[in-house]
């Protein structure tokens, strides 16, 4: 058994804790979604016995087999990874939020295959704040639009944006990128989506700043299970 993983859980939760108060934010209001890719079953039953209950995928397939083997517990399964066309049935269907949702093409299938005894798949829309074409995300003028028509699609629960910035050590160009989201963020609730209020934004090495910014989720992975062995 590795004990690292309850420790470091006590020192993230103190860690969570004290920024809230240092930025001012509600006592509580920053969500902890554990980052699960590459981990083994045992290491997220280790996380669910210190309280953790939502957990992120970036794979599909290493996903369903991971929730087959913990389908006694009751998780939260949020998939934050690229999404392919041909995996989007098994998201709906297995997912209860989706964080990197970045076309109109593949929003229309997830709400399609969204199962019709299940809630709407709460989505978040990836937004690509450093402008890189190379990685993933709808570009800022592109925002409007794209939330505009996934807001009305009757499987998808339109809750809020995210990002992945470039790395950079530097505090202050951290909170610049998620400052950028933010903005977004608060220029479309004022252009009338109301339920499009949360942002999923920070990991291990840049959480401080999210959640200066407002962050409602961060996705913590290394500082939570260690290193990642593996692939990415
Ligand atoms: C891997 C990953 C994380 C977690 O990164 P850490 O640096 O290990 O905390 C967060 N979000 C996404 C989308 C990821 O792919």
């Amino acid at each position: 058994m590795n004990n690292s993983i309850q420790d470091n859980t006590a020192i993230l939760n103190e860690k969570l804790r004290h920024l809230e108060l240092k930025y001012a934010r509600e006592a509580g209001s920053v969500q902890l979604m554990a980052v699960s890719k590459t981990r083994s079953t045992a290491e997220i039953r280790q996380a669910f016995s210190c309280g953790i209950r939502d957990f992120g995928e970036n794979y599909v397939q290493e996903a369903l087999e991971k929730q087959q083997h913990l389908n006694d517990l009751t998780l939260g399964w949020h998939f934050i990874g690229p999404i392919q066309s041909n995996k989007t049935r098994q998201i709906a269907k297995h997912f209860d939020w989706v964080h990197s949702v970045d076309r109109l093409k593949t929003a229309h299938r997830l709400s399609e295959q969204r199962p019709e005894n299940m809630k709407p798949l709460k989505v978040f829309i990836q937004v690509n704040i450093d402008g890189e074409d190379s990685k993933s995300g709808v570009e800022l003028s592109q925002l409007n639009s794209l939330a505009q028509e996934i807001n009305v699609l009757p499987g998808l629960d339109l809750c809020g944006l995210m990002a992945i910035p470039l790395p950079t050590p530097e505090f202050d160009r951290q909170r610049q990128a998620f400052r950028q989201l933010r903005l977004a963020r608060d220029a479309l609730v004022e252009n009338g989506l109301i339920n499009c209020q949360l942002l999923s934004m920070g990991m291990s090495n840049d959480m401080e700043a999210a959640i200066a910014e407002g962050a409602d989720w961060v996705r913590i992975g290394t500082a939570l299970f260690g290193p990642r062995q593996r692939r990415e």
